[in-house]
């Protein structure tokens, strides 16, 4: 036991980056998840699009909201909480192989467009003791134990809630068109009128929420299961808040769940600032060249964005926990590069559509 709790330390940092979205691996499909893929377009082909349905079609429809957004699946009642869209929505597998390189780059989920749908990939660690030569039985203890730690249902559950997290925030609204529901997420927060600025913002609100529906599903196993030992890495907190008796996520006076909410968000939040917001600039800055201008006379739908972000299921219930919007916790601050970024973003907006004095100008002077 002590050994795995040194290797938990060590591989810290890598799963910090693993969380990054995005990823240049290679994709190997797994074939379970390829056939429930194909099984669920089938689903989706057979909806009738006249203007009467029965009710199997609408069933079926609601159903395959499973694989586009999980709070939509929850208001429509196919799912009843965070572990049951993570045990019943669809994702693809991508295995890799670790072999004891420490510097090696793990991305242990992502959620990304492939092949025209957007698809959440979780990682499946291999533990690869064969291709480097004359490993000590340390080493192999080592490479296997590491891979037991992250394939671990557990674990591989708060990823799988963290990218589906990104899936309900930014849903496959290009493919949406299949839904004879009326009242599903039509936009992604990124598809939102935000200034350059907000746009970044909502970059780290996004990891932000994600990490908050990890700690979520988490807490629905402690429920559960009552063992606050898999708080793990950046939740540990939250355990120790548990065992301190600080928190009580089994109590049921509304001033406990209120205090309990607070200490989430404005804890998560905490931890962003202080160790991650430096690891995703680069997500940030990249992420900036896809904003679209506002066009004049549009209010910022920031807020708005915010409220899409932090609204959880939350035993059974639906919860808003944007309690930034009425700076009641203060907002996420910028790194100096990505504020930079936002800048230059939105010069290069400007300048491609000149404002309409300018335009008058340049008339004049021909
Ligand atoms: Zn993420």
């Amino acid at each position: 036991m002590e050994n795995v709790g040194k290797l938990n330390k060590k591989f810290k940092k890598w799963f910090v980056c693993g969380l990054i979205v995005g990823s240049s691996l290679v994709l190997s499909y797994n074939s379970f998840f390829r056939k429930k893929d194909n099984a669920k377009k089938d689903l989706i082909t057979v909806v009738d699009k006249s203007p009467t349905y029965s009710l199997d079609e609408i069933q079926k429809n609601k159903e395959a909201l499973i694989s586009y957004s999980m709070t939509d699946a929850f208001r429509y009642g196919v799912i009843n909480s965070i572990s049951d869209y993570v045990k019943k929505a669809p994702h693809l597998s991508d295995t890799v192989d670790f072999s004891g390189d420490l510097s090696q780059m793990i991305t242990y989920g992502y959620y990304q467009r492939i092949d025209g749908k957007k698809q959440v990939v979780i990682t499946h660690i291999n533990p690869d003791t064969l291709s480097i030569p004359n490993l000590s039985p340390k080493e192999k203890r080592m490479i296997a134990s590491f891979a037991k730690y992250h394939n671990a249902e557990t674990k591989r559950g708060a990823i799988k809630a963290h990218e589906f997290w990104h899936q309900n925030t930014n849903p496959d609204t290009q493919n949406n068109d299949m839904f004879i529901l009326s009242d599903i997420t039509k936009r992604g927060v990124f598809e939102y009128n935000l200034t350059t600025e907000e746009f970044a913002k909502i970059c780290a609100h996004d990891e932000i929420g994600s990490r908050i529906n990890s700690l979520l599903f988490l807490r629905e196993q402690y429920q559960q299961e009552g063992k606050t030992n898999i708080f793990y890495g950046d939740f540990a907190f939250y355990g120790k808040a548990v065992r301190q008796g600080k928190i009580n996520p089994l109590s049921e006076n509304p001033k406990d769940i209120e205090q309990e909410q607070y200490f989430i968000v404005k804890s998560m939040l905490e931890i962003w600032e202080k160790k991650h917001k430096h690891n995703y600039q680069d997500y940030a800055i990249k992420k900036l060249t896809s904003h679209k201008p506002m066009s004049k006379g549009q209010k910022s739908e920031y807020d708005k964005a915010l409220d899409k972000i932090y609204t959880f299921i939350w035993d059974g219930k639906l919860i808003n926990l944007n309690y930034i919007s009425e700076g009641i916790i203060p907002d996420v601050k910028l790194t100096e590069a990505v504020k930079d970024a936002a800048e230059r973003r939105q010069l290069q907006e400007q300048k491609a559509e000149p404002p309409l004095q300018a335009k008058a100008l340049q008339n004049n002077g021909r």
